[in-house]
């Protein structure tokens, strides 16, 4: 009942690392249409913590772009490299309720061809300096900066997915003992996308499905920090007209098509790739949101009808 009193948030989460595809406008505008059919707010986070990666130009040029979608959110959006001192606060938080432990192992000792891998191409950690001595962590600590780990409980984390259904997953056995914050002192992705939604009020989050993997860790951290899990949708990666999974940094950016179209053909094609409507026409957010719905969207994948790249 509670979850009917509060105000629907929804959000798009970009990381300005090259510039945004069909897929990424695609998963921005069904997150608005999916929150905004519930009279609720959409928001757009930028999520440049790494520097070096994501210059705040890089995050503008993405903000420009959905901005000609009217994408680009109903408040100010939020910059992650601005939000530092509220991962600090996290931490703080998490210290007292849970096991956190600075972490000593090199890359190399991590990525050995031994260590167990998750299903999303990283380690399973094996909890090696968890167990270190008073010594041998003193010792370490000459030798490099830590990182800093969080212990996992061996139980399972369950929810249902919007789009994917229901999803099991043991923290300790898919995952291990996770990173919250870098060697280089840079939050990492897991504390801050919890923290940011959290914070935020965000009830629905939309993303890409190579993301669904890591929703068991970001539901079981942000219970430990006190917040409401929200209903998550894992959408399904989007591919061009001959079945090539689009990405950010072979070409495929928006900009091209932008050029060639008005925004409301393009959202148009992509609320025909998407189920939404039954033509592939120009249309604007407001017709999109009146006939959007869940049922609609492909669970599997979705394919552009035509080529928008030649
Ligand atoms: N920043 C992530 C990305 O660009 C998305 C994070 C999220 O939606 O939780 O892939």
């Amino acid at each position: 009942m509670e979850q009917t009193e509060r105000q629907a948030v929804g959000r798009f989460a970009p990381t300005p690392s090259g510039e945004l595809h069909a897929g990424n406008i695609l998963c921005a505008l069904l997150s608005y249409l999916s929150v905004k059919q519930k009279g609720g707010k959409y928001i757009v986070r930028i999520e440049d913590l790494d520097a070096v990666r994501c210059p705040r130009s890089a995050g503008e040029r993405m903000l420009s772009v959905l901005r000609a979608f009217g994408l680009s959110g109903d408040d100010e959006p939020l910059w992650q490299s601005e939000r530092t001192g509220a991962y600090d606060e996290k931490i703080a938080v998490l210290q007292q309720n849970a096991r956190l432990y600075p972490c000593y192992c090199s890359r190399a000792e991590l990525h050995a061809a031994e260590a167990p891998r998750t299903k999303d191409g990283g380690v399973i950690y094996a909890g090696t300096c968890k167990r270190l001595s008073v010594a041998a962590r003193a010792a370490a600590e000459k030798m490099r900066k830590p990182c800093l780990r969080i212990e996992v409980p061996d139980t399972e984390i369950c929810f249902t997915d919007g789009l994917q259904g229901d999803v099991r997953q043991n923290l300790a056995h898919a995952c291990g003992d996770f990173i919250l914050r870098r060697s280089d002192g840079v939050y990492a992705y897991q504390l801050a996308v919890v923290a940011d939604d959290g914070d935020s009020g965000v009830t629905e989050v939309v993303r890409g499905d190579d993301l669904l993997y890591s929703t068991p860790r970001q539901i079981w951290l942000g219970n430990l920090l006190g917040y409401r899990a929200p209903a998550y949708y894992h959408i399904p990666l989007v591919c061009d007209a001959a079945g090539r999974k689009l990405s950010k940094s072979e070409g495929d950016g928006i900009t091209r098509w932008l050029n060639r179209e008005t925004p409301q053909r393009i959202l148009g094609t992509l609320g025909f790739a998407a189920g939404i409507l039954s033509q592939d026409r120009a249309a604007t957010l407001e017709e999109l949101t009146a006939l959007f719905s869940w049922e609609k969207v492909p669970r599997k994948h979705i394919r552009l009808p035509r080529e928008y790249c030649e």
